[in-house]
């Protein structure tokens, strides 16, 4: 079975194929900077004797239509597909579900109005999906396509978990409550933590820690999200590269009226100049570890910052679940900085958390487990793959509806 995972955003696709017989990549890239003068085309393949080409092409790419028609061109040019139907499913990656969708959903007009409907919920992120969607429905007709949302995996949080202490008509009227993101995510290394340690999903509880440029964190107990540091939209919790994660509210309103701030300079603050970036300067964390070890003190601070507001959480994660099987770190700052790791959960002994600094410092592209023998909580290091989980998610939906 290939199946094609799209990430469609609002200037760029990303994509990924799938042969699902043994969850191999066949081909990947990515169109860039769409509707700009000069946009950027890229694909990436092996051929049959495992020899890896790579094409890349600078050109006009106005619009998702043309984008998707290159990315069709440039994989049946490479050989992985014949044509459009010799693609099994097409799986869409859409950010915001809202509590429409609790699972994943067969790509039909209905759906996409819902994902349209929900835009006001993911303005920066659901026009791109359902640009990106509509096309490849339109020049794909044959081909099944499921759309797979981030926000689904958080759909079990009981309703005191995503529950706002704000007046209840807002979330009657508007639907204000946590959404959670990073769904595919958490939901994939938590099963693979789950193969790891040889024990079912459905009896496992841990936490979850997806840590890269977007960072949150779940508390999953016997295999269900039922706490997510993600909120309304993916500003809240954790800091970020470029995002603030949990502030006082009131902070806003003393910045508006000092400052004369708008809502449009707020919103662009908490987003694009907070975090990493709005405490020293960088939101890299590879970068602001070296500017650190020269001695930049800001640099420090916003390590310091950013291990103290996880550990914050892995305590009252560790609450939430009373029973912890398993920490896993996971994203570029969760799989490669071991500072971050042993800092986060450092004496953290009384809740059973303890990893050992010699394993913390080895380099695996597989599963590593950090945490010392005596440890009660196994502390495990899983590489994420999110393409790799929506292709399973799509090809088990196109399965359930054949
Ligand atoms: P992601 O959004 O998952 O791609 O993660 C991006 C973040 O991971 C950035 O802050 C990177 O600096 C960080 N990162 C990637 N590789 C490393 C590394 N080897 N050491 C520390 N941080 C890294």
């Amino acid at each position: 079975m290939k199946i094609l995972v799209l990430n469609a955003g609002s200037s760029s696709v990303k994509y990924q194929l799938f042969n699902m017989a043994n969850n191999a990549v066949l081909a990947s890239g990515m169109i860039e900077q769409i509707g700009e003068k000069e946009s950027m085309a890229k694909i990436k393949y092996k051929d049959a004797d495992d020899v890896e080409h790579k094409r890349e092409q600078k050109c006009a790419i106005p619009d998702h239509d043309e984008a998707l028609k290159w990315m069709s061109q440039a994989l049946i040019h490479s050989g992985v597909i014949k044509d459009l139907n010799d693609l099994d499913g097409i799986g869409h990656r859409v950010v915001q579900g809202g509590a429409s969708f609790q699972e994943p959903a067969m790509v039909n007009e209905y759906v996409m109005s819902e994902i349209e409907r929900l835009i006001p919920l993911g303005p920066l992120h659901n026009p791109g999906h359902l640009a990106g969607m509509r096309v490849a429905v339109h020049q794909s007709p044959n081909v099944p396509q499921v759309a797979i949302f981030d926000t689904a995996f958080h759909s079990t949080l009981p309703k005191y978990a995503y529950m706002y202490a704000i007046p209840y008509k807002y979330y009657d009227d508007l639907r204000i409550r946590r959404y959670g993101f990073h769904g595919t995510s958490h939901r994939y290394i938590v099963k693979e933590a789950a193969k790891y340690l040889k024990q079912d999903v459905n009896t496992l509880n841990a936490i979850t820690l997806h840590l890269g440029n977007g960072a949150s964190v779940a508390a999953i107990e016997n295999g269900k999200s039922v706490d997510t540091s993600m909120g309304l939209t993916p500003l809240e919790g954790l800091i970020m590269g470029t995002r603030s994660g949990d502030i006082d509210p009131a902070i806003l309103f003393y910045l508006a009226r000092k400052r004369g701030l708008t809502l449009d300079d707020l919103d662009k603050m908490l987003n694009k100049e907070s975090g990493l970036k709005g405490i020293c300067g960088s939101n890299d964390m590879r970068e602001i570890t070296q500017m650190a070890e020269e001695g930049d003190e800001k640099a420090q601070l916003a390590r310091d910052m950013f291990n103290y507001r996880l550990k914050k959480y892995i305590g009252s994660y560790s609450a939430v679940l009373g029973r912890v099987d398993c920490i896993v770190f996971t994203g570029g700052i969760g799989e490669n900085d071991s500072g971050v790791r042993l800092k986060s959960c450092e004496n953290l002994e009384n809740f059973g958390i303890k990893i050992d600094p010699l394993l913390n410092e080895m380099r695996s592209s597989d599963i590593l487990q950090i945490s010392a023998p005596d440890s009660k909580v196994k502390v495990l290091v899983i590489p994420t793959n999110e393409e790799l989980e929506i292709a399973m998610e799509t090809m088990e939906m196109i399965e359930k509806h054949h």
